[in-house]
């Protein structure tokens, strides 16, 4: 069984991105930057910001953090979105989810010009990935696809069965392998059977929220699995895939953590150079 190892294909892509970002210093005499916007106090905000503030000065970008109390006004967050669209020295804008009951997500969302949506959730870039043209692609899911086709470049014609349908996770990962020619079933939580759409599945995405949902009976030979899911559990963080029973008949499995989590970020400074470079064309 190959173990994907997360922490070292999110660590060789940040090696990509830094020479990628000290030839666009040279090109352009400047660098790529991404603001994040943060609101409130929650701790895992706290720290997921702080380790993208970290990730993103380590790469050579220019990083930005902008923090609001939990009460603020939507009007002043929207406004602030307006003024980084118009800033020509940022080229991708993230607010940090989720937000307080008084803020529509969906209006920050949509006040983020696509162009610098580096979190691929404006419904213009969801449209564009699923007509197949350019656009930024949600973080997580492209980091899964990433560690896929490192293991298996050619996925044309492979079964792939996603398990959650999210906006931030399933759906969008069903786009990329659909893309790759993949046969795609999308489970929710309304699927019949979703043990034997597993047993169909060439490659399985679990991104549920359950911990440990995916049983070592649930996956053929030869399957690369990738698991999403992080869970909070008496015995630490797992995820939606039972490592030690699966890990005896995949072919291929991400673990949790160091699977999926460390490639999110990475890809989040490649979305943010990707902006960059498309604003430059
Ligand atoms: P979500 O929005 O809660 O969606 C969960 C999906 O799972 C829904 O589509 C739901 O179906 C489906 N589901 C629930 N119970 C099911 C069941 N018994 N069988 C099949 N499907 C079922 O979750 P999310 O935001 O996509 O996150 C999923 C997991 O990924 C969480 O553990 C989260 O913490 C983790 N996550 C990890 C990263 C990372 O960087 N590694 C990033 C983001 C999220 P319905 O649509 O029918 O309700």
């Amino acid at each position: 069984m190959i173990l994907i190892d997360g922490k070292k294909a999110a660590a060789e892509l940040r090696e990509e991105l830094k020479q990628e970002i000290s030839q666009i210093k040279k090109k352009y005499n400047k660098v790529p930057g991404l603001t994040v916007i943060l609101i409130g106090d929650m701790a895992p905000s706290q720290i997921y910001v702080r380790n993208k503030e970290k990730s993103a000065t380590e790469v050579g970008l220019k990083s930005e953090v902008i923090k609001y109390p939990g009460n603020v006004e939507e009007k002043i967050v929207l406004d602030k979105i307006k003024e980084l669209n118009k800033d020509d020295s940022v080229s991708g804008i993230l607010v940090q989810l989720p937000l307080p009951n008084h803020i529509d997500k969906q209006k920050v969302i949509e006040a983020i010009i696509p162009s610098k949506d580096v979190d691929g959730f404006h419904p213009m870039n969801v449209g564009n990935l699923s007509s197949g043209y350019e656009s930024s692609i949600p973080c997580t899911p492209l980091g899964c696809y990433l560690l896929i086709k490192k293991i298996e470049p050619n996925l044309s014609g492979k079964k792939a069965v996603i398990i959650g349908r999210s906006n931030l996770n399933g759906k969008p990962m069903a786009q990329l392998l659909l893309k790759e020619n993949c046969t795609v079933t999308i489970t929710h939580s309304k699927t019949k059977d979703l043990r034997a759409e597993c047993l169909e599945a060439d490659i399985i995405v679990a991104a549920v929220g359950i911990p440990e949902l995916v049983r070592g009976d649930w996956v053929k030979k030869n399957t690369i699995v990738i698991d999403v899911g992080i869970n909070k559990t008496d015995k630490g963080i797992v995820g939606d895939v039972n490592f030690d029973e699966v890990s005896k008949v995949a072919k291929a499995l991400t673990p949790v953590p160091g699977g999926v989590g460390p490639m999110t970020i990475a890809c989040l400074l490649k979305n943010t150079i990707d902006c960059f470079k498309r604003s430059q064309k």
